[in-house]
């Protein structure tokens, strides 16, 4: 019997963010106190549209024993303690070391420690001097930004090709088939890879969009009519000051295929920088964006604040945004969720029915920007308490179970606001039906999130507007201290019109 080790890493690490990453934060989807691994990794993720669910159900199809080495991962923020990487890296070598065909790797791509800023490659490094010949693949996220280590390292590739992240699963399927099929010998994959200088907006990356659209189609038609064996382009994780951060294209090829191989990789590299410049968004002033919403007709109408997003490593507890909503008196109105421990405490010590004045939120501040977090005094009456937790039922992680932590529902008169205690980016109905509010049935949802809310919202809108709020994931590169990117870096050197 085959016996093949599998492995989930991951974490998107907004290098700039002051929130803490110790190794207990690694089981967002586990249970919440560190990683788990073998049952316990296998009852988190199987049967959920995830990366390493392919997996298991790939073993299961070739009559394999599969090793759940370790189930490491976390919500985004700052810089990971080394301790974390030194953790995983040991479970993994370990596995390996006591005799596999193969490893089944399920890796964020965006993650830094404190000592390395190249986390994904090093656990390939350290794979790799253990195990030289052994067949590895890697499904990454589409926020990756890929190294050379990464790419000298593994046998087989993929990143996700939707934003928000719907094709996790079949992102590790296309993995796993062509590392199975290079087991029977039917293939012999190299790997092609650049990386573009090219520091993107988040908001302007998605596939489902121009100018990110042809650029992807390109790759997936390449892939389906069987020209390469697995194609994807990466739009990168901009908001990490590492040498490495960029836009990136990785093909992996039959030996066969090479020159297939290598003119696709260039076509979508020039395709990329010929459009530079439609990957950058245009900021608003919040007052504006706030009055453009007033006079929107029909809801529901997203107000999505992509400032603070806590997937990508915000606090969520920055409130100028709902501040500038009662401001403008925006009514039939739910937010959230905000994150805030303390007034959650405090409903929930007052009890459902109790009329409450909170300090709500303002608790983080990010020395990187000189942000310093205020809180905001809100009076209104607590609706509701839950303990946070919903199964996934959108199209992005179904069936992955969430937790906000204990939460609350603070209703001010025109806004039900969810206060919850641990962070969270919305991208599923859940975060609000589990507390009893309809967002269907709301003229305005105030959220923080860029991107990955359309999977669960899209459907139940009629409009969006985006809201350029304050925070450590601000669309305005101008305010990063930045310092170990490589430069020159479009488009903080405008000048630069490097060959590639
Ligand atoms: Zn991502």
């Amino acid at each position: 019997m085959q016996r093949f080790v599998t492995a989930v890493f991951s974490h998107e690490t907004n290098t700039f963010s002051s929130i803490p990453t110790p190794l207990k934060s690694f089981g967002r989807y586990s249970g919440g106190n560190g990683p788990v691994s073998g049952d316990a990794a296998v009852a988190a993720y199987q049967g959920a549209n995830m990366p390493v669910a392919a997996y298991i159900d790939l073993a299961e199809e070739a009559g394999a024993e599969l090793n759940f080495a370790i189930a490491a991962q976390a919500t985004p923020s700052g810089c990971a303690e080394d301790t974390v990487l030194e953790h995983v890296a040991e479970a993994v070598c370990e596995a390996v070391r006591a005799g596999c065909d193969a490893l089944f790797l399920d890796l964020h791509g965006g993650m830094v420690t404190q000592g390395y800023d190249d986390p994904e490659g090093e656990l390939l490094s350290r794979v790799r001097a253990i195990a030289p010949d052994l067949p590895i693949c890697v499904a990454f996220d589409f926020h990756t930004n890929m190294s050379k280590a990464t790419a000298e390292n593994a046998t087989v590739i993929t990143g996700y090709r939707t934003y928000p992240h719907v094709d996790t699963y079949e992102t590790g399927e296309r993995a796993g088939r062509t590392l199975i099929r290079t087991l029977k010998g039917e293939v012999d994959p190299v790997i092609l890879w650049h990386s573009l200088p090219l520091l993107t907006h988040l908001n302007c990356q998605t596939p489902s969009r121009q100018p990110m659209k042809d650029i992807m189609d390109k790759a997936i038609a390449a892939e389906a009519d069987g020209r390469v064996l697995n194609a994807s382009v990466l739009g990168g994780w901009p908001l990490a000051d590492i040498p490495h951060v960029g836009v990136h294209g990785v093909i992996v090829a039959d030996k066969s295929q090479l020159n297939a191989a290598q003119s696709l990789l260039a076509d979508l590299m020039e395709m990329t920088w010929e459009r530079r410049d439609d990957f950058f968004f245009a900021v608003e002033p919040i007052e504006e964006s706030i009055a453009r919403a007033k006079d929107m007709s029909e809801g529901p109408i997203v107000l999505a604040d992509h400032g603070d997003v806590g997937g990508s490593g915000g606090s969520t507890d920055i409130h100028a945004v709902l501040a500038e909503v009662i401001q403008q008196d925006l009514e039939d109105v739910c937010a959230g969720p905000f994150w805030d421990p303390d007034t959650v405490e405090q409903m929930v010590a007052a009890g459902i029915g109790a009329e409450v004045t909170v300090q709500l939120g303002g608790q983080t501040d990010y020395p990187a920007i000189d942000f310093k977090g205020e809180p905001l005094e809100l009076t209104g009456t607590v609706r509701r308490i839950t303990d946070g937790k919903f199964v996934v039922t959108g199209p992005k992680n179904t069936g992955i179970r969430e937790s906000l932590g204990v939460t609350a529902v603070l209703d001010i008169g025109s806004i039900e606001i969810v206060v919850c205690s641990t962070r969270h980016e919305p991208y599923d109905l859940g975060v609000f039906t589990h507390a009893g509010i309809d967002p269907a049935r709301k003229k305005f949802i105030l959220i923080k999130s860029r991107q990955h809310f359309r999977a669960g919202f899209e459907p139940i809108l009629k409009d969006v507007v985006m809201i350029s709020g304050p925070g450590i994931c601000t669309s305005d590169y101008s305010k990063f201290p930045w310092k170990n990117v490589r430069r020159p870096i479009y488009p903080l050197d405008r000048e630069l019109d490097p060959k590639i």
